[in-house]
């Protein structure tokens, strides 16, 4: 049986926790990543699993991967990740996320390879209608980053119809944490969000903590957000893939865990985590950002059988401070 799995963006934060998670459940895994983001050193000596650096958007190279391994799916989480980013430089964002993921597709559909996971987003239902989000919500995305998203969730479901891809899209709220047994976590350059923002500030690293926006219509006047453990999300991705090689139909599945948290009780419940005190600056809102996104993963519960098993959000930050700790030491 073919149990290899390409992981795309398999150096990156969510990509190397999926990779961790791919290895424990007993698959080969080969990452293919440009490292533009992603840690050389993550893939080859911590998770110790093939490497191959190049782009997604190289369809000789892409040939050329398919052809000499045995793929049985694709993992794809290479992409663009920033909403302010994507909002000043929206072709970045359409040329990688969504030209660089068509040219994957093609190459899949060239050797035969039918099953795809992919990491979507909840930005893409924009401003919420109702709370908690289900799947079924409308979509109406406010970002670039977003509507790359949407745009590849359109594809995937007409090359369902059209070529018989099977796809897994999982729609993440905000991945957090890091491997609570300390090998990966996240480390992005530069930094965007918020929970290692606010841990390199309670390191030293950082000066102060920016809160984008106290206006919004919420309880405290920022954003909130639903955080959602990144082991949980590679955990999500291993029975998502045991769906597809099973033979299960196309589907969309929320990951979040279905509780809120602004970004002021964010910073408090880091404060409780490192013990330290943080200098907050209040500034406008950042655009692209819905007021509030919290969601319902209720079909992934019942159709994967997925249970959350780190959704306390102080367990989150505090797995995260402890690999900050050993990044930075
Ligand atoms: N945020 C903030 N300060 C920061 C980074 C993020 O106030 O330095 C806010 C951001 O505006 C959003 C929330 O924190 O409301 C989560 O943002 P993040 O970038 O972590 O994730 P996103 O929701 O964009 O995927």
């Amino acid at each position: 049986m073919k149990n290899t799995i390409l992981v795309t963006g398999g150096a990156g934060y969510i990509g190397s926790h999926a990779v961790l998670a791919l290895k424990n459940a007993g698959y080969e895994v080969i990452v293919l990543d440009n490292l533009s983001n992603g840690h050389r050193e993550l893939v080859e000596d911590v998770l110790q699993v093939k490497l191959i650096v190049g782009d997604m958007s190289d369809r000789s190279l892409l040939d050329n991967i398919f052809s000499t391994h045995n793929i049985a799916a694709v993992m794809h989480f290479a992409a663009y990740i920033a909403v302010g980013e994507s909002v000043t430089q929206p072709a970045k964002y359409y040329q990688n996320n969504v030209v660089g993921t068509l040219t994957l597709l093609e190459a899949m559909l060239k050797a035969s390879v039918n099953k795809f996971i992919f990491s979507s987003t909840c930005a893409l239902y924009g401003v919420p209608q109702f709370i908690p989000l289900t799947e079924n919500h409308p979509q109406d995305p406010i970002s670039p980053y977003a509507t790359s998203k949407w745009m590849v969730e359109r594809i995937l479901s007409d090359f369902d119809t059209a070529y018989n891809l099977k796809s897994v899209r999982f729609r993440y709220f905000n991945a957090a944490g890091a491997d609570p047994n300390g090998l990966l976590g996240e480390d992005h350059e530069p930094e965007t969000h918020l929970i290692p923002l606010v841990l390199l500030a309670a390191l030293g690293k950082r000066e102060s903590i920016v809160i984008f926006g106290t206006d919004y219509p919420t309880t405290d006047g920022t954003c909130i957000r639903d955080y959602i453990h990144v082991t949980d999300l590679a955990q999500a991705h291993i029975l998502g893939l045991e769906y597809l090689l099973k033979g299960g139909e196309s589907e969309v599945f929320n990951l979040g865990n279905g509780s809120g948290f602004s970004v002021r009780e964010v910073i408090e419940t880091a404060k409780e985590v490192t013990g330290k005190v943080l200098k907050i600056e209040e500034r406008d809102r950042r655009p692209g950002d819905p007021p509030i996104l919290v969601g319902s993963s209720d079909k992934a519960r019942q159709k994967l059988g997925w249970r959350p098993e780190y959704p306390n959000l102080n367990e989150i930050i505090r797995h995260a401070w402890e690999w900050h700790i050993k990044r930075h030491k």
